[in-house]
């Protein structure tokens, strides 16, 4: 994966990161209210030599901040795993706890932003301080052919992030981007929230129309 081979740091960050002041503060007053939940830096999800990676914009606050598992516990995921498990990328039953046993098969989750932002909308500053985590997971996977942005600003932190002009790589549901210099796709997808799906902007069909796509550049083994 060329551009990506001096990125040698930690794929995921420590617990206790201390780099963007804001989202630490966040997760420390949510910490005194729900000392239950994680509330921490939320690790990717993985299995061995993924050809898949999904990327999301950053932790939901009852989903992935709660758990600690991207993903898990929220509406989002309730469609993401049902649909990982319905094309082969996934084993076992979901149940929203980071402890069902769930397994991902030849596929990665993870998020651009690892720290729950206020109204999940990361700043700017904060989706560049994070970009290293992301560039070494990248550069940690070279098994990677197949990347799915959940939702445009997915998909614009990561064209940044490989240093890609954003508008060379338009985003729209159900695209396939062939990335120079990267022997790999982006494919992109209306995010699986439960707004987007309430309101028809995404529909479980469109959503597998996507993983058709991406099953077609990397068949199941
Ligand atoms: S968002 Fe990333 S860089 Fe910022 S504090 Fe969390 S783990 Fe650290």
């Amino acid at each position: 994966m060329s551009g990506l081979e001096g990125n040698t740091g930690p794929v995921d960050p420590p617990m206790d990161c201390p780099d963007c002041p804001r989202l630490v503060a966040f997760r420390e007053e949510l910490r005194a209210v729900h000392p239950d939940w994680h509330n921490a830096p939320v690790a990717s999800f993985t299995s061995k030599a993924p050809r898949l990676l999904i990327i999301g914009l950053a932790p939901g606050m009852k989903g992935a901040n709660c758990t600690g598992r991207p993903f898990t516990g929220d509406y989002a995921g309730d469609l993401l795993y049902q649909t990982l498990l319905e094309y082969g990328f996934a084993q076992g039953t979901y149940l929203a706890r980071s402890d069902d046993g769930l397994t991902l098969c030849d596929a990665m989750i993870t998020n651009a932003v690892r720290c729950l932002p206020p109204q999940n909308k990361p700043t700017g500053p904060e989706i560049r301080t994070c970009r290293p985590y992301l560039l070494s997971t990248l550069a940690a996977n070279p098994s990677i052919r197949a990347v799915l942005a959940l939702g445009r600003i997915a998909h614009e932190t990561f064209l940044s992030a490989l240093e890609l002009r954003r508008a060379s790589f338009p985003f729209a549901h159900c695209a396939e981007h062939d990335l120079p210099g990267h022997d790999m796709s982006l494919f992109d997808s209306y995010h699986c929230s439960r707004y987007n799906t309430n309101t028809g902007r995404l529909t479980e069909d469109m959503f597998r129309s996507v993983f058709d796509k991406i099953r077609t550049r990397i068949p199941e083994a």
